[in-house]
């Protein structure tokens, strides 16, 4: 997977990504980060990249030219189209389901904005996602960028240790993970749950399956909606955990 970002802060990204698993997954080569400064194409002699508003209205518009040309920079070196995501609060929202499908493409091109935006002509010709990471509005487009970043890398392979670590996770299936625990047994009297210590690996993953439906339904019953269940756990969550009962 090769990631290319486009911003006015590119230290910003670079110093985002260069620690922890997604900086170990760079130096092994499984993921390739480029952040292209904008501001390296602008043909204004000022080096500004931002203007007024046609209309008036408040705040500045970062203007068309110096974001097309840093595009066609990356552009032109690839054989072809890559996607390239616009962060901005109007887009479909940031999920796992988005990551699962993003994770596929070989290059992916991020876009990001700031001050009150980029000129909608340039977003027209080389855009082909808007992507917003929830219902408020940041500064700049750089953390959202970096925060899909970090979650599809987790996805591609050899990113995390344990290929099995994404695969259970919280929305895997539209369901939460079950609850995690790890040594000592006993910490201010609350001891583990007794069948984790069983080493009866099949009850195990019952009892990690149920709570994970029982978590669910408690905390994001919407989920259960679209959610990967047998019938026998459909019937399960619907005489046990169906709304305002007690689990
Ligand atoms: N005027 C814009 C609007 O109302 O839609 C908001 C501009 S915002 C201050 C500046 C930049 O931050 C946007 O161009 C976008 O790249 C980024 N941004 C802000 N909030 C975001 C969000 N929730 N998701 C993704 N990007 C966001």
């Amino acid at each position: 997977m090769n990631y290319h970002v486009l911003t006015l802060f590119p230290e910003m990204v670079e110093q985002g990504c260069n620690t922890s698993i997604i900086g170990r997954a760079v130096e092994k080569g499984l993921i390739s980060l480029e952040a292209v400064n904008i501001r390296d194409y602008t043909e204004n002699k000022h080096n500004k990249v931002d203007d007024y508003p046609y209309g008036g209205g408040a705040g500045m518009v970062m203007q068309a030219q110096p974001v097309y040309d840093a595009y066609q920079s990356i552009a032109s070196r690839l054989e072809k189209k890559p996607r390239v995501i616009y962060m901005t609060p109007q887009g479909r929202v940031f999920s796992q389901s988005v990551a699962e499908e993003l994770a596929g493409e070989e290059d992916l091109i991020f876009l990001c904005g700031h001050y009150e935006g980029i000129d909608e002509r340039v977003l027209e010709e080389i855009v082909t996602d808007e992507v917003s990471i929830g219902d408020y509005v940041l500064t700049g487009g750089e953390l959202p960028a970096m925060v899909m970043i970090d979650a599809i890398s987790r996805l591609v392979p050899g990113v995390l240790n344990n290929a099995d670590s994404a695969e259970y996770e919280s929305f895997h299936d539209n369901l939460l993970e079950h609850p995690q625990y790890s040594r000592p047994e006993v910490w201010r009297d609350k001891a583990v749950p007794p069948i984790l210590l069983s080493g009866h690996h099949a009850n195990v993953e019952a009892w990690r399956r149920e709570q994970s439906l029982i978590r669910t339904a408690k905390r994001r019953p919407d989920l259960l909606e679209t959610a990967d269940l047998s019938e026998k756990e459909r019937l399960f969550v619907e005489k046990n955990l169906a709304k305002g009962r007690e689990i």
